[in-house]
């Protein structure tokens, strides 16, 4: 066949113009244009400034905002991004990473065959749910599956605990931690971001700093970075913030406290304490902060956490899942016993507890170590809204409305912060060279629907998604493709074959 050539090739595979860039860094806001070529972005630039007709698509933005995708700092999505890989709750968000793993519950490495995992393993499934005897298996899994989302993924010390102790009712023996050592090193050889504890939660309380430190140890020696849900978030949240400073300085690893709170009407307002110890550590430790726009956390059922001093309503009940959605309080009027004994009646359960201050919630989130997490709970019949609402609310409940901090403060705690935490290389920020995850949303319009009632609600005002330079979302038509992969650790260089 012969023709004319063609004298303009497109350059790049897609230009947008006229798009209010939010670069990532916290950077003021310019109006420009951007032009992605394969995965990554191939040019920055002002109005005007990429040719004409370079790109194969070019996509007038009127305007509107285009910013990194968001990354969900803090997620139990191991399993969902396996099982429902369309990732709907966190890409119709604008998010494009999740950081797995977390409050040391994963789903490597460990199996339970015919036994039941315990609580909190369950709020990733039953035994069914966890087939990954190391961390290749699931890395491996999450490639193949390839979500819609990308993932980082953190090794959970309850996981390494239940995969190597005969009794994790102790602290482990010096076996049992080289023990865990060897499944740290292979989670870090094939990709893993670092590691996770959950010493709230029985299967790792018994951990002390001298079991933890070694393993923590083991990850920061290949890069790993290390989330903890603390011991104690309620009255002796300080002595909790000290152990965790100590336990990380002396593995000599980053730290993430994860969805930092201070619970329990007897400690509202006590992040003014909590705050500048964390912000006083940060100057000679490497130490940031997770969190949730809501004052309300959740977790499964737990009757230590059972009070009146604060409402409590039921995400799931398995002998009586007519019961969720609803306050455990009238649950208790209508059976005519006390709270605890309807909480016992409800187990195995989960439940939505409104344990914090809004003035709390609001110091925390300003803070400049602290990055968006969900922390949702994708299995919950009656989810706290966090899981599909987080990001919008932090924008345009938080950011535009309140005006507790700019947008541009906003995203980049939800983006430029989250990537160079987790050392997430080439991700959350919009310049030359960074992988092309990116979102496109309305400033004026984008805000949460989800609420305590109406959990499963998608956020107004994203308009379309892309994950490694694919448009993956489109608000109205949902998941197009499918475009993400395991990110993190020396996942990029491993399984796809570039640095
Ligand atoms: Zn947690």
């Amino acid at each position: 066949m012969t023709g004319e050539p063609n004298t303009k090739v497109p350059g790049y595979d897609r230009v947008f113009r006229n798009a209010l860039i939010f670069d990532g860094s916290g950077r003021a806001s310019f109006l420009g244009e951007v032009a992605i070529k394969g995965e990554r972005i191939a040019m920055v630039g002002s109005a005007g400034s990429i040719p004409a007709g370079s790109g194969a698509v070019e996509e007038d933005l009127g305007g509107l905002a285009l910013a990194p995708g968001f990354i969900d700092s803090h997620t139990h999505d191991d399993r969902l991004v396996l099982d429902q890989p369309d990732m709907l709750p966190k890409i119709s968000q604008g998010v494009t990473t999740v950081v797995v793993g977390n409050c040391g519950i994963s789903l490597a490495p460990v199996i339970f065959g015919d036994k039941d995992p315990p609580p909190p393993m369950t709020l990733l499934g039953g035994s069914q749910a966890y087939e990954f005897a190391n961390f290749a298996a699931y890395a491996s899994r999450v490639n193949s599956t390839r979500p819609a989302v990308n993932v980082a993924a953190l090794v959970g010390h309850s996981a390494l605990r239940l995969a190597t102790m005969k009794d994790i009712e102790k602290r482990a023996s010096d076996s049992e931690i080289a023990a865990m050592c060897s499944l740290a090193d292979e989670a870090m050889d094939n990709g893993a971001t670092g590691m996770s504890t959950g010493l709230f939660y029985p299967t790792n309380s018994a951990a002390d700093i001298n079991e933890v430190v070694p393993i923590a140890a083991r990850f920061a020696r290949r890069g790993g970075v290390y989330a903890t849900h603390m011991r104690d978030e309620f009255d002796d949240i300080l002595n909790s913030i000290d152990e965790t400073l100590e336990t990380a300085g002396k593995a000599d690893i980053p730290l993430v406290i994860s969805h930092h709170k201070c619970a329990g009407v007897n400690n509202w307002g006590r992040t003014k304490q909590t705050l500048p110890k964390i912000e006083g550590a940060s100057e000679h430790q490497c130490v940031n902060l997770d969190a949730y726009p809501y004052s309300a956390g959740s977790t499964y059922l737990r009757a230590e956490l059972v009070t009146d001093t604060y409402p409590i309503h039921i995400a799931w009940s398995q002998p009586y899942p007519e019961m969720q959605g609803r306050a455990l309080t009238d649950i208790a009027t209508e059976w005519g016993v006390d709270i605890h004994e309807t909480a016992r009646r409800l187990q195995p359960a989960g439940a939505i507890y409104f344990q914090m201050d809004e003035a709390d919630v609001r110091r925390v989130l300003s803070s400049r170590l602290t990055m968006i997490g969900s922390d949702g709970l994708p299995h919950d019949a009656h989810p706290h809204p966090r899981l599909w609402g987080t990001f919008p609310r932090v924008i345009g409940h938080y950011a535009r409305d309140e005006g507790l901090f700019s947008i541009e403060t906003a995203i980049h705690k939800m983006t430029g912060l989250t990537a160079s935490v987790f050392r997430l290389r080439d991700r959350g920020e919009i310049r030359a060279g960074a992988f092309a995850d990116l979102v496109v949303f309305d400033p004026a319009r984008i805000i949460d629907k989800a609420t305590y009632d109406e959990p499963l609600q998608y956020s107004d005002g994203i308009v379309s998604v892309f994950v490694n330079g694919v448009r993956s979302y489109v608000s109205g038509a949902g998941v197009l493709e499918r475009a993400g992969r395991l990110v993190g650790g020396n996942s990029d260089k491993l399984h796809h074959g570039f640095e």
